[in-house]
């Protein structure tokens, strides 16, 4: 039995793994959850699922938390000092992290320092410092185990992998990784980007998700993520990243080896899957989605990305290649940018231009900044980023 903790259990993701968790009580249980600032759902779920901790990051959604839940389970401290005693408490097995952007860094860190096994859903602060938490959790036993669909694919892929006897590493054998992508709201979209609303942004074609990555999906910011959570994950080079746009979401990701051989992972869409096995790995459990029907999917189409249309991908590419600092100030400008433009303040266009502006502000410092220098990184990127929304 693994005992779980959620960040961000009141989220797409962190509904969705309560979902899976509900359907297979004899391997997972919850041991603690935590939000924003959704008190009544925090109580409902901490009702159902008996938690024995949670953590509101608002004071007063904590404060009414611990009114609804009336002397059940331990309430810890509001703020990101909350999410990071759940995450390192000593009763957890696996920490899911699905809280949205740079507040899940601290956390992270602190699960990776417990040495738990990860199911890492909040990929950003995996793009501001990848490498660093890699070599983290190898110092401090811990076991990062992605939870996006197509990170999950590609670790899906390599499990069971063969130590090659003349390589450093078992990885070595990967030649590269193919990266889909559905294309976001806009992939069809022939009219000019700039006159887009956010509404129309927020309408994903195949996947349902929370806002923030919703935006990053039309930008295809997403992708430029991912590919850097990739590159860090699995220690590859950019050149051994290939995007490929795939709109059905079927074909998830895949890996090419030293001798040619391509492995995929497919299913339908539907984030239960890899959440789940973020959470039982590295046991595989029953299944709880839709049985994927390729004769009913029928044709799966595959093509290239425009990095024209879409100039967030080559910006992330950009700032895969510069690394040190960079990965971190994308990050953080994204956040900013996007934040603005879903409150009506830029135009969706804007968002790689601010994101571009603060890059090109950035003097980086050489070489793999340690986590306190990217908390400071991040910072200094938001301020500047708020500039350029302005
Ligand atoms: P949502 O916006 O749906 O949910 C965000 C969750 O995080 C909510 O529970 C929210 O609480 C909580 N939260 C936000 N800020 C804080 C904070 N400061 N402290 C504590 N909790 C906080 O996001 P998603 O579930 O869509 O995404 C979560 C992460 O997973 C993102 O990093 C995203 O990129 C990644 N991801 C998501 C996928 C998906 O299918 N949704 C797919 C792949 C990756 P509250 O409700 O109280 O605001
Ligand atoms: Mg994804």
């Amino acid at each position: 039995m693994k005992r779980v903790a959620i960040l961000g259990s009141t989220g797409s993701i962190g509904v969705n793994a309560l979902n899976v968790i509900r359907e297979m009580p004899d391997l997972l249980s919850v041991f603690g959850l935590s939000a924003h600032s959704n008190s009544a759902l925090v109580a409902e779920q901490a009702r159902e699922f008996n938690a024995s901790a949670v953590a509101m990051f608002d004071a007063k959604a904590g404060a009414d938390l611990k009114t609804r839940l009336n002397g059940r389970a331990k309430h810890l401290a509001p703020g990101v000092e909350g999410l990071c005693d759940l995450a390192s408490h000593p009763d957890v097995d696996v920490v899911l992290t699905s809280v949205v952007g740079g507040v899940g860094f601290a956390p992270l860190l602190a699960a990776i320092r417990a040495g738990k096994i990860v199911a890492l859903a909040n990929k950003e602060p995996m793009v501001m410092a990848g490498a660093q938490f890699m070599l983290e959790a190898e110092r401090w036993n811990a076991k990062i185990v992605p939870v996006d669909s197509e990170p999950s694919a590609i670790f899906q892929c390599v499990q069971g992998l063969n130590p090659d006897p003349r390589a450093a590493a078992p990885l070595k054998t990967i030649k590269r990784v193919i990266l889909t992508a559905s294309g976001g709201a806009f992939a069809k979209y022939t009219g000019d980007l700039a006159d887009v609303t956010p509404a129309m942004a927020l309408k994903h074609p195949t996947w349902k998700m929370g806002r923030k990555i919703t935006v990053d999906c039309a930008t295809l910011m997403n992708k430029g993520f991912e590919m850097i959570e990739i590159m860090n994950l699995f220690g590859l080079r950019r050149d051994q990243v290939e995007i490929v746009i795939h709109p059905q979401s079927i074909f998830h990701s895949g890996v090419e080896f030293s001798d040619g051989s391509v492995l995929a992972q497919m299913g339908v869409p539907d984030m239960k899957l890899p959440i789940q096995y973020g959470m039982t790995y590295p046991e595989r459990g029953h299944r709880v989605i839709e049985p994927l029907d390729l004769i009913k999917a029928g044709t799966l189409e595959f093509r290239a990305p425009d990095f024209s249309r879409f100039p967030c991908l080559a910006l992330a590419r950009e700032a895969a290649l510069k690394g040190g600092g960079m990965p971190a100030v994308l990050n953080a400008a994204d956040e900013i940018a996007v934040e603005a433009f879903i409150a009506g303040k830029i135009k969706f266009t804007d968002i790689p231009r601010v994101i571009e502006k603060t890059m090109a502000a950035y003097s980086p410092s050489g070489g793999l900044p340690g986590f306190q220098e990217v908390v400071e990184v991040d910072a200094w990127a938001r301020a500047k980023a708020e500039e350029h929304c302005k």
